[in-house]
């Protein structure tokens, strides 16, 4: 489903992804982990063309991201992006956060797309909802709209960048429990993440990246029990 051939972006003089090489397949989920700075989140955001690259490419389900043939907004349309500040209109309620890319993106009648919009809300946990502006939600509410706005667009895979980080601790389980749901639905997906435990539980592989490298990637019990680099049981040392 992602097939990333040794892509390597600079900001400036700084290079921050150097020659990487991951490929994720279909309905697998993999945790992207590693110190601040690694590269984690430039890396997520060229998989749906939100940051360039200066070498190699990107294919998502065989579509290259960055080829200036790609439609982008197709791309945008079959790639879910949750970023760890929600990013809700403040002046929409969340059947209306939710329906309003169906709508004009995928010019989905009104009465269609919000009729969805209250299927996923309800299926995380938001039925009481419908009518809520996000300022009167909490930060857990308002990622879970996040999540049901970026699956309304039927993507083939999601990304998170770091879903929870801005989230209460009692807020992040109700995150984690709604991404759970969707691995379990056979989701491809793609999660930066400091939630180890999470990491451990259900991803397929973890990718440990420092310095604009991925350094290991290995399933998670042997990644945890038996990390193979210096750099990995360095990081392992301070958070687990
Ligand atoms: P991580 O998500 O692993 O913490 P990032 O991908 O955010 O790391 O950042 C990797 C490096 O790239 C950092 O040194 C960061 O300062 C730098 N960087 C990220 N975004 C930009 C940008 N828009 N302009 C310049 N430097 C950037
Ligand atoms: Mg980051």
């Amino acid at each position: 489903m992602i097939q990333v051939n040794q892509v390597s972006k600079s900001f400036g003089h700084q290079q921050v992804l150097k020659a990487i090489n991951l490929t994720v397949p279909k309905s697998h989920v993999y945790a992207i982990i590693g110190p601040s700075g690694a590269g984690k989140s430039t890396l997520i955001r060229t998989m749906n063309a939100l940051e360039s690259i200066q070498a190699g490419e990107i294919l998502i389900d065989g579509i290259s991201v960055h080829d200036k043939k790609t439609d982008i907004n197709k791309l945008r349309a079959d790639v879910g992006f949750v970023f760890q500040s929600f990013n809700l209109y403040p002046h929409l309620t969340t059947v209306e956060n939710v329906a309003i890319a169906p709508i004009q993106v995928k010019k989905v009648p009104k009465k269609e797309a919000e009729e969805k919009a209250r299927e996923l809300l309800s299926s995380l946990g938001l039925g009481e909802k419908f009518a809520s502006y996000p300022g009167q939600l909490s930060g857990g509410q308002q990622q879970r709209v996040a999540i049901a706005r970026a699956l309304a667009m039927d993507p083939k895979l999601m990304l998170f960048d770091e879903p929870t980080s801005a989230l209460d601790p009692e807020m992040i389980k109700e995150v984690l429990d709604a991404i759970r749901k969707l691995a379990a639905s056979g989701m491809t997906m793609v999660v930066v993440t400091h939630e180890m435990g999470f990491a451990r539980e259900i991803c397929d592989q973890i990718v440990f990246m420092a310095d604009g490298k991925i350094v290991e990637v290995a399933p998670p019990e042997q990644f945890f029990s038996n990390p193979q680099s210096e750099r990995a049981k360095d990081f392992l040392a301070k958070v687990l």
